[in-house]
Order: C-alpha cells, then structure tokens, then sequence
C-alpha cells in the first residue's frame, strides 16, 4: 500500500456478514415464513440494530428473556448462545425453541463441558456480561473462571489449581488475547491451550483485513453497533495499527463532516453483524463528497457457511411435541448448534 494525494477509499475485502450472523438471521426469517408471525427471538438475534428493526418490521418480537414468551409459543436463541438453564426454563414455560446459536460459539460450549467434566479449570478469556460468555459460563459456572483482561490474567484464580485450560469468547482482539494467553501461561506452566482457535475465522479475518489498510488510512470508519464486540475490537485494532483516527458507526448518518478535515484516504470495513446495504450507504455518502475512487482489498476469500438450525426442518406441531401444546422439543444442550443444510 502507498500514500497518495487523491482522495480514495481502502474498503477492507473481509467485512460484514459472517457464517453465523447469515444462518441466525436467515432462521428467523425462515420461523416466520414457515411458522408465521408472532416468532419472539430472545435477545438481539444478532448485535446489529438495523437487522433487528428489519425483523421486527416483519413480525419477530424481541425479548430480554424467555419469561417474557407467552406459552405455547416459538423462541429463537441468538447467535451468541444461551446457557443450558435457558433451554431448561423455555421447556418448563411449554416453548418451543428454534437454537441459533453460532456454531463456533456451541464448539466452545462443548470444549467448556468436556473439560469441566474431565476436572479442568477453566479459564475464560472474555469480557463480562456479554452474552455469549454469560451462556459460555453457565454450561459450568463452577469450573470456569472469567478474565476480562490482560491485568485479570496476573490475578485470577483458577476453581481447579492443578489441572487448568483456556478457552476464549469468539469475538475478541487476536493480540489483546495472546497477550492475555500468554500472561496465564507465566502463572499457570502446565496451562492447556484451546484445542483449535475459539477466535472465529470471520473475527480473525476482518482484523487481518484492518491490519491492511490501517496504516494508509487517515479516517477508518467502522460500520457496527456499539454492543457487538467484533466491531468495537476493529476500532481498536485500526487505532493500534497505525490509523490517524478510527470511528464505529451505526449508519452513514452518523458521520459528521468535520471527521473528513485534512483527510485523504478513509479506510472502510463493518462488523460481522452489519448487512452489505449500511456500508453501500456510507460509500453513496462519501461518493458525494468527493471520494469515488473505492479500492478493494482483498486479504482472503471465505468460503464458510452453515445450514440452518434443525429444528426448522419441522412442523409447528412436530416443534410442540407432536401435540401443538406445551410440550417443547429443546435440544440438548450439547446438540445445540447442529444444523440441516
Ligand atoms: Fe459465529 Fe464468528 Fe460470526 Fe460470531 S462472529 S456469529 S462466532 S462466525
């Protein structure tokens, strides 16, 4: 890459929609063809407001918890994944749930419980309260340790002391976590790794891609919502690989004029959870001001896709237990995530 004169924009080739923000938002799309409105979705179904406001308009109901479903209703989990308990209480309150938790979100759910189950400690690297590591945690609260940070790492304690392992949310800053790893392994000598990458293929690439085009960019806007941890992580990245300035916006709206003062080349990329029409905007919005000259930069080709969770290979009726009533066909929490294509 080179600095140049002539206003242009580097739009980052690994951007936008990953494999399990297509397959979340895709399931409740399908629930409400197949199944018709209401379908309640707990959560923010993924971490993106224009996505949820689009569903809404199309008859998905959003919901805190699952308390809030009238029974004898359908719920969809989220991308993000729910603890073993939710599934519990959803049966208990005669639901019927359609889980779309991310699949590399359930791998790690599974990589908690076999450890637990082998008498590890676990630490989990990830930041609190979100919900996939609330959800992570609850599949063996008593096993699992959280650390937030690199300074969380120097002093937290592992539940089991002898035998621990590290497992990370899928979602966070590549070299902010090794860093983390790597402070644990200086307390814990015998600490055992993940046994693949928990960072998902779609969180590593769109930082890759920003490691690119961060060093020519004077401004590099970031298109995601302030909640989804993947895109907060690319504003941080762009600032740590050498970006002049770097912002996270929700829509093109939000721009102010005075960001593009003494600015030439703007850097563009958007979180994993924002649809390809907010950045088309944003670029529509620049166009008008004098940056048309948009180069591509291509870091990688991603091929990953996922079918869509199983249960929406059933009837209503196959979906209550065959009765249509308050019977729920939850699965197992160690099922969850497994899809039809
Ligand atoms: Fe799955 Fe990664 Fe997308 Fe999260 S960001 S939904 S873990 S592919």
């Amino acid at each position: 890459m080179f600095r140049t004169n002539a206003r242009r924009v580097l739009l980052a080739g690994s951007r936008g929609f990953c494999a399990g923000v297509d397959r979340a938002v895709a399931a409740v799309e399908k629930a409400l063809e197949q199944y018709g409105a209401p379908i309640y979705v707990r959560k923010q179904i993924v971490h993106n407001r224009h996505v949820v406001q689009s569903l809404e308009e199309r008859g998905a109901v959003f919901v805190d918890e699952t308390e809030e479903v009238p029974p004898g209703e359908i719920v969809v989990f989220s991308a993000h994944g729910v603890a073993p308990s939710v599934h519990d209480e959803a049966k208990r309150s005669g639901l019927a749930t359609i889980d779309a938790t991310c699949p590399l979100v359930t791998k790690v759910h599974k990589e908690a419980v076999r450890f637990a189950r082998e008498g590890f400690g676990i630490l989990l690297v990830g930041h609190e309260g979100h919900e996939e590591v609330v959800g992570i945690i609850g599949e063996a609260p008593e096993r699992i340790s959280l650390v937030d940070n690199v300074l969380d790492a120097t002093t937290v304690r592992a539940r089991v002391e002898e035998k621990v392992v590290w497992l990370s949310q899928t979602t966070l800053s590549v070299d902010e976590t090794m860093a983390t790893a790597g402070r644990l392994k200086e307390r814990f000598p015998d600490l055992i790794s993940p046994p693949s990458d928990d960072i998902c293929y779609a969180t590593q690439n769109r930082q890759n891609a920003v490691k690119e085009i961060a060093p020519d960019s004077d401004l590099l806007i970031v298109v995601g919502s302030g909640n989804s941890s993947n895109a907060v992580r690319l504003v941080e990245v762009a600032r740590e690989y050498g970006a002049r300035s770097a912002c996270l916006i929700d829509s093109a709206g939000e721009i102010e004029e005075d960001w593009l003062e003494g600015v030439v080349t703007i850097g563009l990329t958007s979180g994993a959870s924002v649809p390809q029409i907010l950045v088309d905007d944003v670029l529509v919005w620049l166009a008008e001001r004098g940056w048309n000259d948009v180069q591509t930069v291509k870091t990688t080709t991603e091929t990953q896709s996922f079918g869509l969770p199983r249960e929406l290979a059933r009837t209503r009726e196959e979906l209550f237990g065959g009765s249509g009533a308050a019977e729920s066909v939850v699965p197992a929490s160690d099922d969850a995530g497994e899809a039809i294509s």
